[in-house]
């Protein structure tokens, strides 16, 4: 059986990754780290096939005896902190996991997988790297921008990646995944929190929604559809880098739209209120990403669009605010 470590596993991508792994008969790790981490006791209880392994991606000791302990053929390294918001008020934490996390991720391969090293090594990187972007679409041949310290740790984390390919000749591949969301995306991201404020509002346990500027587009995917590029890139038999994205871009204004109309609420106006608190320092204005390399060396595209990723999410967000309610009564 083959076998693979996670590092973010609690997370929107871990989950769904582990998922399609056990499904391929992977025997299935996940790095969690802290003590009695609340979100590694609900992992145990939603995905019970995975074990465990406890490390912290700001603790180089931690991984190499995650990685002994794992021996695993291949590694994705999902963790980070990967708020863009959160990384302007704690931008050195941000740096330290986001960024040097996967130096010491690829430092523990070395150290551990010795010479003829036959672990492969997935780095998530970001299309946050685009920031202010220098052409459109975004390919693998764009030059980075970022606009955010979130986005700056996401460029050393690939180019860091890309050096120890080219340095070591370790199998590390990085892909620059543009957006991508579904029922499982954490409430910070604007998605979810439309999804889940419609939801509410539909409910009447909310009356209003906060939000920054609705003006940036971005190019929205499902992350269950994403997490499937990034196996495939491990299984090519030279290590590349590729950009997974639609292909399509929408405002957030269109995706408040379209959640509230899926909701059967029109006047979406009525519920809306910018807020300066969800404004950032730099924003990132227009991402859109062409998919053209993994679509032909990986044979990947997206299935499911950008319309029923919305009313898909609502559609979640309506159920489980129903039964939280009901329970509550
Ligand atoms: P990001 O692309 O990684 O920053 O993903 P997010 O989902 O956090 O943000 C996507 C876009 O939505 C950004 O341009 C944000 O500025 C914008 N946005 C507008 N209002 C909000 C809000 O209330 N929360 C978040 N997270 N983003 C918002």
């Amino acid at each position: 059986m083959p076998r693979a470590l996670i590092t973010g596993i609690t997370g929107q991508d871990g989950q769904y990754l582990a998922e399609l792994l056990h499904g391929k008969g992977y025997d299935v790790f996940g790095l969690v780290k802290g003590q009695n981490n609340p979100r590694g006791v609900l992992l145990q209880e939603e995905l019970p096939f995975v074990e465990v392994v406890s490390g912290d991606l700001q603790d180089l000791l931690s991984l190499v005896a995650a990685l002994e302990y794992a021996q695993p053929d291949e590694i994705y390294n999902l963790g980070a902190m990967s708020f863009v918001a959160l990384s302007f008020r704690q931008s050195e934490l941000t740096a330290n996991v986001t960024g040097l996390g996967v130096l010491r991720m690829l430092e523990a391969m070395r150290m551990v997988g010795g010479t003829d090293n036959p672990m492969r090594f997935y780095q998530a990187s970001s299309s946050e790297m685009f920031g202010k972007v220098r052409e459109t679409p975004q390919s693998e041949r764009t030059p980075f921008y970022p606009r955010s310290p979130y986005g700056v740790a996401k460029v050393f984390g690939h180019d860091i990646t890309v050096n120890y390919r080219d340095s070591y000749g370790l199998y590390a591949c990085s892909g620059i995944l543009f957006n991508h969301e579904s029922p499982r995306r954490g409430m910070e991201f604007v998605t979810r929190k439309v999804t889940n404020a419609v939801a509410r509002i539909k409910l009447g346990l909310q009356h209003e929604l906060a939000l920054g500027s609705l003006d940036p587009h971005r190019d929205w995917g499902f992350a269950g559809d994403y997490v499937e590029a990034m196996w495939l890139m491990l299984q090519q038999d030279e290590p590349d880098d590729f950009v997974v994205a639609t292909g399509e871009t929408h405002s957030v204004r269109e995706f408040v739209e379209l959640a509230f109309r899926a909701a059967g609420i029109e006047d979406w106006q009525r519920y809306v209120r910018q807020d300066e608190r969800f404004m950032r320092p730099a924003e990132v204005d227009l991402l859109v990403g062409d998919a053209s390399k993994a679509r032909s060396l990986l044979g990947w595209k997206p299935r499911m669009g950008f319309e029923e990723l919305v009313t898909t999410m609502v559609a979640h967000d309506l159920d489980q605010e129903r039964q939280r309610s009901t329970r509550s009564r």
